[in-house]
């Protein structure tokens, strides 16, 4: 089989992570999310968590040489062999340059379209797994047991979803990687996808897009 190498854009709270996890457990291929490696390395209180912890507290970008080095490194892991699911990065135009630069070629760009409204009621109820990654909403998506989460870990709140740092996030997605839309759309490598409705409504309207069935 070819490789299958996808990646998901779009705003924070747009449905990326929990539409790759559906996509890795479908495709069997592994999500790669930087957001998760970053607060990975924190947890582990890593030189490379250290680094990171106070832009992404802030709702800033981590630097990019930084970012694109664990990625290097993560997609030379054999998991990787098959294909994989890019969440989260390339967030800049330099690391789209960088990834293209790996060799890597992109079969689709899943682009999540949804209203800054439902964004900011998607962050303000998430709650998160630090140790599979996996995100819940406290309404939308209540987990089974409450504040648990399927692989038995407490949930938690991103300390990044307070008001304020959804607010900087948001206007670092506008200045900073909102302008890769118009990167992929050039290259033809583009699907724009509605993300409003239920998680399996996004989830079928992806499988149409890259024609997969399941
Ligand atoms: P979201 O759920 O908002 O899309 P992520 O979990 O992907 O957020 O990322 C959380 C934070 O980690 C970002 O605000 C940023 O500080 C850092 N981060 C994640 N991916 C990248 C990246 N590709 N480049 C720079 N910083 C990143
Ligand atoms: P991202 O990775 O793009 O930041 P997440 O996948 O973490 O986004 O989703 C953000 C929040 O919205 C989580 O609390 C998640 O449970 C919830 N969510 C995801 N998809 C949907 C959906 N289609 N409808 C309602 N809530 C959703
Ligand atoms: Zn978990």
């Amino acid at each position: 089989m070819a490789k299958t190498q996808l990646m998901m854009l779009g705003p924070p709270g747009a449905g990326k992570g929990t539409q790759a996890k559906r996509l890795e457990d479908e495709l069997d291929i592994p999500q790669v999310s930087t957001g998760d490696m970053l607060r990975d390395a924190r947890r582990r209180e890593t030189e490379l968590g250290q680094e990171a912890a106070e832009y992404m507290d802030d709702g800033e970008l981590v630097p990019d040489d930084v970012v694109i080095g664990i990625v290097e490194e993560r997609l030379q892991q054999s998991d990787a062999d098959e294909g994989f699911i890019l969440d989260g990065f390339p967030r800049t135009r330099k690391q789209a340059e960088s990834l293209a630069d790996m060799g890597v070629e992109l079969e689709a760009v899943i682009k999540l379209q949804v209203s800054e409204d439902e964004i900011v009621r998607r962050l303000s109820g998430r709650l998160n797994c630090p140790e599979c990654g996996a995100a819940y909403h406290e309404e939308f998506d209540p987990p089974e047991r409450e504040g648990r989460c399927a692989c038995g870990s407490e949930l938690t709140r991103r300390e990044d979803d307070r008001p304020e740092a959804v607010r900087e996030r948001l206007e670092t997605y506008t200045d900073e990687t909102k302008p890769l839309v118009t990167f992929y759309r050039d290259r033809g490598m583009l699907l724009e996808i509605n993300g409003e409705g239920s998680p399996d409504d996004v989830a079928a309207r992806i499988q149409d897009a890259i024609g997969v069935s399941t």
